[in-house]
């Protein structure tokens, strides 16, 4: 175990032996990862390197069930995770959410959903394809869902429908901000059961190959922050696919995005990783410790030590609710868990940001320079709660509703 002030959890936190493991295996490859971070975030390319280190360490099939060969991480072991890399490589975090969570969302989640017989027996036919493209043969999945539209939100339909054909569907539509664009070998979208009217409940998971005819992608990607996400536009014109493409049963994503909350916290951990940094980066850099720079101490100042005492208490604040958050997570939880989940995913954005911000106020001018990467966490942390469906705005709309309203009560 590496430093275990800048450990995800902390010292003293219960971890049984996998996720001991995890943690040591992901620490031991972070000091490559963070070397290639600053030429992605430069060039706005994908971190190939990195993911070809994940792959060799038998990472991309984290979340893919122990019955199908992967190491059969659950949420919270993901989540501590994916927190480990985000303190090394914000943009090899985030893909590997979405990466990470293709295989998770098929697996120990809809373990815990009610399927019938017939649904049970097809889901586990399908994911064992998926499954074995990952672990056999090194796949990379993505999770395309957002369209601009009320739909990635959890509000409307996805714009993005699937007609039934001979054999399988026709997929037509289009997929905005879709992270790993051009390096994932399988897109796994969201769409709509084409049917006179549109319905979320219709909504199907399917996985489109990255080469499949009719499928193109389009736009240019020179964003602010995550820029090693390459996250660009897709068109999808009358692309087939047969039926194992669907990674959940049809109407399986709506139960579990109404039952499993917490499958919308996954994205949140990258940005737990980035404020460690941000903390562990500001506390070398006053001590003089930074790697490459004269050793200057500047920790001294009373004011430096203020706001590092500032930035540790937001970064326990942040820390509690996410362990907390992680110890939630389950199917159906109460309700109290799940405002809890809201509250974390909006703080743990929120104080990313916050924190990244003070240790460029706290560490002066020189930091903000390229060279170091205390300018490049700040600009990946403003990127978190900007992410659908559970943006800062609509996590606080959520809890503000959900307070004050039962299920099915209106005014009226
Ligand atoms: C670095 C990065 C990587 C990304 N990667 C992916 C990816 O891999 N897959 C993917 O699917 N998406 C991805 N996204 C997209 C992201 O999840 C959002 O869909 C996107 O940021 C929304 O941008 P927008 O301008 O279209 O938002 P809009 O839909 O215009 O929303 C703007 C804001 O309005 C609020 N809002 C939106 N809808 C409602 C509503 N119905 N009611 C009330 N308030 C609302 C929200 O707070 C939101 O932030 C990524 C985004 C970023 C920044």
């Amino acid at each position: 175990m590496s430093d275990p002030r800048y450990s995800v959890v902390g010292s003293g936190y219960s971890l049984d032996s996998k996720q001991r493991e995890l943690i040591e295996l992901v620490e031991s490859l972070g000091p490559r990862l963070a070397e290639r971070a600053e030429r992605y975030d430069r060039e706005a390319s994908f971190p190939h390197e990195n993911y070809a280190d994940l792959r060799a360490a038998g990472l991309l099939g984290l979340c893919v069930p122990e019955k199908f060969g992967g190491r059969g991480a659950d949420l919270r072991t993901y989540s501590i995770v994916s927190a480990t890399l985000g303190k090394y490589c914000g943009a090899t975090a985030l893909t590997y959410n979405m990466h990470a969570c293709s295989m998770l969302w098929p697996g120990a989640l809809s373990d815990d959903l009610d399927m019938t017989p017939a649904q049970r027996a097809e889901h586990d036919r399908h994911r064992a394809i998926h499954y074995q493209r990952v672990i056999r043969d090194g796949a990379i999945y993505a999770q395309p869902f957002s369209e601009g539209s009320a739909a990635a939100a959890g509000r409307a339909p996805f714009g993005t429908t699937a007609t039934r054909v001979g054999g399988g569907w026709s997929i037509n539509g289009k997929k905005i901000f879709a992270s790993l664009s051009g390096a994932a070998h399988y897109y796994g979208l969201l769409c709509t059961e084409a049917k006179p009217e549109l319905s979320m409940r219709d909504t199907l998971y399917m996985a489109v190959p990255g080469n499949a005819p009719g499928l193109s992608i389009v736009g240019d990607w020179d964003p602010l922050g995550m820029r090693g996400t390459v996250s660009r536009t897709l068109l999808f014109k009358d692309v087939f696919v047969p039926d194992e493409a669907q990674m959940m049963p049809r109407g399986i994503y709506f139960q579990a995005a109404s039952r499993w909350p917490h499958m919308f916290t996954t994205l949140s951990p990258t940005y737990m990783g980035i404020a460690i940094a941000a903390y562990e980066f500001t506390v070398r850099y006053l001590r003089g410790e930074v790697e490459g720079m004269p050793p200057v101490k500047r920790r001294m100042y009373p004011t430096k030590q203020v706001a590092v005492a500032e930035m540790w208490v937001k970064l326990e604040q942040t820390r509690s609710l996410f362990l907390r958050m992680l110890e939630d997570a389950r199917v159906d939880p109460p309700k109290d868990a799940r405002l809890r989940a809201y509250a974390a995913q909006f703080t743990i954005m929120e104080n990313a940001n916050d924190i990244c911000g003070l240790a460029i106020r706290t560490c002066g001018g020189q930091s903000m320079l390229k060279s170091l990467p205390l300018e490049r966490l700040y600009r990946d942390s403003r990127c978190g709660s900007l992410m659908l469906p559970w943006t800062a705005e609509l996590c606080l709309d959520r809890i503000g509703r959900e307070a004050l309203y039962e299920p099915g009560e209106s005014d009226d």
